[in-house]
């Protein structure tokens, strides 16, 4: 009779652990793969260069639509089901849905294909390479990120003889004005998903993922003064200009970067001849904010603002549209698995928080483990000067790869 022992004895799992351990590694097959990519360089940097010289600024459709029309056809060409989301205003969203094996919930890769530079920017900024750097509009937010998506499936595809697991990639036409169009299409994919990589572009020259966005708002300040004839009748007047100024400067008193709120009016407008003293003034202003909490104290301070002249009225517009992406535990296990696969190269992955936002930070806001920044490596960009170091590329690529399949 066999003494059964104190736990379990049938547990299949007691007797796996049973078994002798082999004391052989298995291979590392990362440097292997790295070589993979490094192999098809050449060819990635060609179809970024496709997808650049395809402008695509996010405020005109039809130009949107020919670089969405564009990259379904590529997604479809290795196999992806690609649908575009009808938008009215701005390109249509494409969503390319791949199937992979076993009952895991997808994993998405989010992005977007439309840049801040309007059409003809090629003209005066083109696509070149130089000292192993490719420049021109929209390279490195985000077209190499989407180029990097093509070849991770791609890879992935080959080594495992079809998806380990179902990807859904998330591309959206309208990421640098708001993402008004996509937000709610990406959330909804989110909600479907184990976990959302962003490729936006990677923080800073070492390739660091971001693990941290701050939050993004937008208000506008509306002084409405009374006018008066700046000659006749100056006394009469109360000057939404003057009225704004101190406003302004009211303002400054927000900000508290130790805690990682900033308030700026980037933008001022008012009046209407020098002759007249203003009847009307606004301020545009960009705020940024680290907790999710701290949106609605701000909102309040900003809503509370009282006029210094009591002929004037004040009107306050907007609100926080990007709640910041914390790093909360999520956000770390996928930080932590990306730092596993960087060690099987020799690298040593890092993190970093940043002052701005993306669509990254919706998918967090929702409690989705999201991890953004593993895009393409480089800086310039909204810049003319906007490049991506092309040798940076492969690596980038095997830390999809990894994430895909440690998800
Ligand atoms: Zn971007």
């Amino acid at each position: 009779m066999v003494p059964s022992g104190p736990e379990h004895p049938r547990d299949p799992m007691s007797a796996k652990r049973a078994q002798p351990v082999s004391t052989r590694q298995p291979d590392n097959i990362w440097p292997e793969r790295l070589r993979y990519f490094e192999a098809r360089q050449d060819a990635l940097v060609k179809t970024i260069r496709e997808l650049v010289e395809i402008e695509s600024p996010s405020d005109n459709k039809p130009a949107a639509d020919r670089m969405g029309g564009f990259l379904a056809g590529m997604f479809e060409a290795i196999g992806g089901r690609a649908r575009l989301h009808h938008a009215q205003n701005f390109g249509d969203n494409l969503q390319i849905s791949f199937s992979g094996r076993g009952k895991l919930k997808p994993v998405l890769l989010l992005g977007h294909f439309d840049t801040v530079y309007p059409l003809g920017t090629l003209a005066t900024m083109p696509c070149r390479v130089a000292d192993g750097r490719l420049y021109g509009p929209g390279v490195l937010d985000m077209k190499s990120g989407i180029a990097l998506m093509l070849y991770v499936i791609e890879a992935l595809q080959a080594w495992h003889k079809g998806l380990p697991r179902p990807v859904t990639v998330f591309l959206v036409s309208d990421e640098e004005v708001g993402s008004s169009s996509s937000r709610k299409i990406t959330e909804s994919l989110a909600r479907e998903s184990a976990a959302v990589l962003v490729l936006e572009p990677a923080a800073g020259m070492r390739g660091a993922v971001k693990t941290a966005r701050k939050g993004v708002g937008e208000y506008k300040l509306i002084v409405r003064g009374v006018a008066a004839h700046a000659g006749l009748d100056p006394g009469k007047g109360h000057s939404a200009i003057v009225e704004l100024a101190r406003q302004i400067a009211a303002l400054t008193h927000l900000n508290d970067l130790e805690r990682g709120i900033s308030v700026n009016a980037g933008v001022i407008r008012g009046g209407t001849r020098t002759n007249v003293i203003a009847a009307e003034a606004t301020a545009e202003i960009d705020v940024r904010i680290k907790l999710a909490k701290q949106a609605a104290i701000l909102d309040r301070q900003l809503r509370s603002l009282k006029p210094f002249d009591k002929h004037c009225r004040l009107t306050i517009e907007g609100g926080v549209n990007r709640m910041p992406m914390e790093r909360n535990a999520g956000v770390a296990a996928l930080y932590k698995k990306a730092v596993t696969v960087a060690k099987q190269i020799g690298w040593k992955l890092e993190e970093a928080a940043v002052g701005g936002g993306s669509d990254g930070n919706f998918t967090a806001g929702l409690g989705v483990p999201t991890l953004d920044g593993l895009g393409a490596v480089g800086s310039g960009a909204h810049a003319p000067h906007e490049h991506i170091v092309v040798s940076e590329l492969p690596r980038r690529a095997l830390l999809l790869v990894g994430l895909i399949e440690s998800i």
